[in-house]
Formats: C-alpha cells, structure tokens, sequence
C-alpha cells in the first residue's frame, strides 16, 4: 500500500501544487488551520524526523531552502510564519511521510 505524500509527490494523486523543485513538493492543507497552511515534502520517502540520519543532512539544509523559497512566493517572508514538524503518534503525527508545516496567519 503506497503512501499518500508519495503519491501526491507523483501527481498519482491530485492536490493543490503550491511549489516543486527535484527534490521537494509543496502542496496546500486539505484542512488548514491558518490562512496560509501548506505542506513541504521530500519527494524521497522517509517517515519522519526520527528516521533520518546522516545522509539526509543535505536533503535538510535543501528543505529550509525550500521552505524559504515557497514564502517569498507565497509573500510572507517579510511578514512571518511559523514551522511545525509532528513526529510519531505522541508528537500528532497522523501521515507517515516527513513534512513540514507551513502556517501563516
Ligand atoms: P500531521 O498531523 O503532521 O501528520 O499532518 C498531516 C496533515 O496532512 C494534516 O494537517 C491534514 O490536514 C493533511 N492532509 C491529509 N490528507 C491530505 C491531502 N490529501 N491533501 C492535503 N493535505 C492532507
Ligand atoms: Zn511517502
């Protein structure tokens, strides 16, 4: 059974695409709990922080840059936002597939 973020990072399944580049997808919340509440994804399954290590430092510096990039063009950069990761169930984390939340109000 593929995961959802996996498919989504495929267009197998559809979702609003707010940015991609190689390595991540960026798409808008199905249920926002802001104004602005997009996700930001490796294309590249892993599950969640407590599933990375070395080799994923790269991909993590990327991420930030990534996320950078998505609030320019979403226009709060100047303005702010906030990040939230949710890691294992404890944590809130319902989708096994790493993502970032992207909030602004
Ligand atoms: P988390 O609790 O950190 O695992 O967050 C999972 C997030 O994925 C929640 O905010 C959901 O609203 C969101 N979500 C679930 N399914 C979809 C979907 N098909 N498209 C967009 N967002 C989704
Ligand atoms: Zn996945």
């Amino acid at each position: 059974m593929e995961c959802l973020f996996c498919q989504i990072a495929n267009r197998e399944k559809s979702s609003d695409v707010v940015w991609e580049d190689d390595e991540f997808f960026s798409f808008k919340d199905i249920n926002p709990k802001s104004r602005i509440h997009v996700l930001v994804i490796p294309k590249r399954h892993i599950d969640s922080v407590s599933h990375m290590d070395g080799e994923d430092v790269p991909l993590i510096g990327n991420l930030f840059l990534a996320i950078q990039q998505i609030a320019r063009n979403l226009g709060i950069q100047g303005s702010g936002y906030r990040l939230e990761i949710n890691v294992g169930r404890g944590g809130g984390q319902i989708i096994d597939h790493l993502h970032v939340h992207l909030l602004a109000d």
